[in-house]
């Protein structure tokens, strides 16, 4: 939908009276009383308003560049009326079923409620009223947010789904989705081996049981505040720690995390993680962050990650009074020469078109804030098949081509793509690593190169970040050549190897070798697999 050009945007018009060139401002399609209404249908309140005029968060030009270059993706200048209102978000069985019922009064019936309820027994469901309304209701079995947030059915193996819907009552049913749980193999990548642990000053070994330091530089903190997201994804590789199963990683010592790294020269990141390192609050992230400030044996920090989706599920949380203690906490980091990295998970163009994620993005920007997009390739999400039920390659690279341009106009960094861990049902997300293989070189070549990934794409595995570089021929064979961008032992990524190339497998540990028994690797991650072991096992005997 275009306007009629706003009349305060023809000044514009000559920006160099001396030249001959006459700019255009054609692309110029958003007015500020679009901007204004669009305000209303998200129904922000006085501050929110307040905060967007008086930091300049929304300015015309930008908005109107993005409309003007995606209209295809934009919810900008949308018009029709949301759906959910008032409340925040939508939580557990109950929260599905009023969101469902909340359809059904608007005459939307997504059907399927049984199984679509076995899936939110066995993994919970979480949506926000942004979230909500970012699906487009006309066209849902299409939206990318609804197959983000709802279960859909096939999702979850036939029998065990027929199984729960001939249940003869709740308490039945229930108990289905308990030993259904089992199946969901929650701790992928071996992750409980990356507990670190040290001795302290009493001589005592202390575990720190909120915490993974798997690669030298980052250590992950599982935050007793992060145990939530603001919605949850359905495709989580987190689902243990989200789901709250008995052994998840919980920090609750701040103090624990700073002996640790005191002792840890070679850590550079702390990374706030969960569930949602957005959950935060700025209380508790400033007991985090100040001793790096004031503590000189704490100087080899210099980042803090805050891996969130709060922009993309949340966006309107940072434009609030609120949130100003986390933006001047960002501005003590910043002026302290400590990078706030926001590590987001954008993976389609729709999650940053709308006038709160903008907005949002902006703010956080003018504290310093550095943003980055780390995105997960999935299947129906950020995926797509063509009508013969193929991956359909052009179509999921022009997504991704989008988004990165989008996030280069946003100076987003586009950090990485990863794939779906082998975790959840991640056969409905995964697709050939052939077909991910032709859809990234197909983004790759398109890209300038300030916008494409930082890396190429990867895979976690219990040895560390596996990516795909593309495929080689050796000896008239066609092969995929493999590095690793992260590992449990940082030597391996200096090293190219090869596996058979493959036109159906999904998962990159499960290719087979080149031209060896084994990959070079193997017999050290045995050992360094087994070290860790043992040392849990010390920890759980004591
Ligand atoms: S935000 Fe992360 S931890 Fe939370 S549901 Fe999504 S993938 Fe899982």
């Amino acid at each position: 939908m275009k306007s009629s050009m706003p009349s305060e945007l023809l000044d514009i018009k000559s920006i160099d009276n001396d030249s001959d060139v006459t700019t255009s401002t054609e692309h110029l399609v958003v007015s500020d009383a679009m901007l204004e209404q669009a305000m209303q249908r998200y129904e922000y309140n006085q501050t929110t308003r307040r905060i967007i005029h008086q930091e300049k968060l929304l300015p015309i030009g930008l908005v109107s560049r993005l409309q003007a270059s995606y209209p295809e993706h934009s919810g900008f200048i949308e018009n029709k009326r949301f759906l959910f209102h008032g409340k925040d978000h939508y939580t557990g069985l109950s929260g599905f079923r009023e969101v469902c019922s909340i359809l059904a009064t608007n005459g939307i019936e997504i059907g399927h409620i049984p199984a679509r309820e076995f899936f939110v027994e066995v993994y919970r469901f979480l949506a926000t009223r942004h979230s909500l309304n970012s699906i487009n209701w006309d066209n849902y079995h299409q939206d990318s947010v609804f197959q983000l947030v709802f279960a859909q059915p096939g999702m979850i193996e036939p029998e065990a789904t027929r199984r729960y819907i001939e249940a003869s009552d709740p308490k039945a049913r229930t108990q289905i989705a308990i030993e259904y749980m089992e199946r969901t193999n929650p701790h992928d990548g071996n992750q409980q081996l990356n507990k670190p642990w040290f001795e302290n000053e009493a001589g005592d070994i202390e575990f720190l049981d909120g915490s993974q330091h798997k690669y030298p530089q980052c250590q992950l903190i599982f935050d007793k505040t992060t145990q939530n997201c603001f919605s949850f994804c359905t495709y989580c590789f987190r689902h243990a720690q989200v789901r709250g199963d008995e052994d998840m990683f919980i920090q609750k010592d701040i103090q624990q995390i700073h002996d640790y790294v005191r002792q840890h020269k070679e850590i550079t990141d702390l990374l706030i993680t969960g569930g949602d390192g957005g959950y935060m609050p700025a209380s508790r992230l400033k007991q985090y962050v100040m001793p790096l400030i004031q503590d000189p044996r704490l100087l080899h920090v210099k980042n803090v990650r805050l891996a969130t989706r709060s922009l993309t599920f949340q966006p309107e949380m940072i434009l609030s009074d609120k949130y100003s203690d986390m933006l001047e906490l960002f501005d003590i980091l910043r002026d302290n020469g400590i990078q706030l990295a926001w590590m987001a998970h954008f993976s389609t163009p729709r999650e940053l078109l709308n006038p709160s994620t903008i907005a949002a993005i902006r703010r956080l920007q003018n504290h310093g804030v550095n943003i980055r997009s780390q995105s997960p390739i999935m299947h129906h999400i950020s995926l797509f098949t063509d009508d013969k039920g193929d991956v359909d390659v052009a179509k999921s690279a022009q997504n991704w081509i989008d988004l990165a341009e989008i996030l280069g106009m946003m100076s987003i960094g586009f950090h990485s793509m990863y794939c779906a861990r082998p975790t959840g049902e991640h056969h409905y997300y995964t697709a050939p690593l052939a077909k991910i293989e032709q859809i990234f070189n197909s983004i790759y070549r398109s890209l300038a190169s300030i916008n494409r990934p930082s890396r190429h794409i990867s895979m976690t595995i219990s040895a560390g970040k596996l990516a795909i570089l593309g495929t080689s021929i050796i000896n008239g064979e066609k092969c995929f050549a493999l590095q690793f961008t992260e590992a449990r032992n940082m030597q391996w990524m200096n090293r190219v190897f090869h596996a058979k190339y493959n036109e159906t497998e999904n998962k990159i540990d499960c290719l087979v070798p080149f031209d060896t028994d084994e990959y070079f690797f193997e017999a050290e991650l045995k050992q360094i697999e087994t070290q860790l072991a043992q040392a849990l096992q010390t920890r759980l005997n004591h």
